[in-house]
């Protein structure tokens, strides 16, 4: 049976239609179909929902693929929740209606492959996961795997097997040495179960919320740290509800941790000559509320600090969200562009992030064309200005 729960049915009656949603939304912007908007998602959505919430079950598989490709062109960005007048969680909405469709296999078949490969391999790659460290060798990093620690650094599948980002956990580890943490990789991390949740497959991303809770739980760290927005959201925000209770560890982004570090005196880092730009990513800044932290730690490396168009909860997503690549490789492109421009147009030397995922569009696009600038996360920044790498 196909219902949606009372709180999210009330939500989609409750819209007024107003269009404040579709202005925003980074979707919208390139594809320009009221059908694909956040407000034209809703209405077709009112349109085979009965009183009682139930998604009519014959129109959905009629409508099929189409209707489904609606809710899977979106990045998962927040921005037409954040500017909702009448408050409606559409990414709540959002999700129950991925779920909806995961369950009854009506998804795009890139969703159906990507959580095949993640249930299979543990990792977003279908790669062996025992390889997922292979980035110590490859970095020269120089790290820990200990029975038991104070903080677990959980790398995330990104920046594990991604050779571009891959310098990324370099950073972070040889911040972590620098600051004398006693800290510990997981023997066995696998991927945080955000790529699942975002398909709609929320039993099997449960499946491995368990596994790196008891993982993580098991060397006794009270604290985790991730540099990826996907892994913090999960650790943070998803494995409470997935599980049903309160995992016994903080979560911190890598940004925050620096900036623990820097305002507290425990790193100092010199100042540098250079003009910097950052790009929120959505489901850190918007999303999960960490927006003064990261900036505390660029302005504690430079007086220049250049805010694009659009920034803090007000960020446009660089399309690397909501696994709209996997759907729609050539719209996440078109919005990955758009996001760059606005962050190249401040003329900062150098445009940082704090995502992987993130930082390897924009690098991707940089690259690709004339005299790009560089981009790089923000470990990756402090770690170069502490001299560690
Ligand atoms: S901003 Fe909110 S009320 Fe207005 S159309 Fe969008 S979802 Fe509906
Ligand atoms: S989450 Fe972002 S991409 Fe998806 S509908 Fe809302 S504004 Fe558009």
């Amino acid at each position: 049976m196909l219902v949606l729960p009372k709180l999210q049915l009330e939500d989609v009656f409750a819209c007024a239609q107003c269009g404040y949603c579709m202005k925003r939304c980074p979707v919208y912007y390139f594809l320009g179909w009221e059908s694909t908007s956040p407000r034209g998602k809703i209405f077709a959505l009112k349109e085979i929902l009965g009183n009682d919430g139930r998604l009519d079950e014959q129109s959905i598989r009629k409508l099929g693929k189409s209707f489904s490709t609606r809710f899977f062109n979106c990045t998962f960005c927040g921005f037409c929740r954040e500017v909702c007048h009448v408050e409606i969680d559409l990414l709540e909405i959002w999700s129950k209606v991925r779920e909806i469709l995961y369950d009854h296999e009506v998804v795009p078949e890139s969703i159906i492959k990507l959580s095949e490969t993640v249930k299979k391999s543990k990792n977003i790659y279908m790669m062996d996961n025992l390889s997922r460290t292979d980035w110590i060798t490859y970095t020269g990093a120089d790290v820990n795997f200990k029975d038991s620690a104070e903080v677990v650094y959980f790398v995330g599948c990104i920046t594990s097997f991604s050779g571009r980002v891959q310098s990324i956990a370099q950073a972070v580890s040889s911040i972590l040495n620098s600051a004398n943490e006693d800290w510990t990789l997981l023997k066995d991390e696998w991927c945080c179960g955000h790529p699942l949740a975002l398909s709609g497959a929320i039993r099997e991303a449960r499946v491995l919320a368990l596994h790196n809770v008891e993982m993580i739980e098991s060397t006794g760290a009270k604290k985790v740290v991730t540099g990826c927005p996907g892994c913090y959201l999960a650790l943070k925000h998803e494995y409470p509800r997935l599980l049903g209770k309160k995992p016994r560890f903080e979560v911190l982004h890598s940004s925050q941790l620096l900036d623990t570090y820097i305002t507290s005196g425990k790193l100092v880092v010199p100042k540098a000559d250079i003009t910097l730009t950052y790009h929120d990513p959505c489901e850190l800044g918007r999303i999960s509320g960490v927006i003064r932290e990261p900036r505390v730690v660029l302005q504690s490396v430079t007086d220049t600090f250049i805010e694009p168009e659009y920034f803090g909860r007000e960020s446009i997503c660089c399309g690397s969200g909501g696994l709209l690549k996997a759907v729609n490789p050539s719209l996440a492109d078109n919005l990955t562009q758009r996001r760059y421009g606005m962050l190249a147009s401040t003329n900062a030397e150098v445009i940082v992030s704090a995502c992987p995922a993130c930082v390897q569009a924009l690098a991707q696009t940089a690259t690709a064309i004339q005299n790009g600038k560089r981009v790089i996360d923000i470990s990756q920044l402090i770690a170069e200005q502490l001299g560690l790498m």
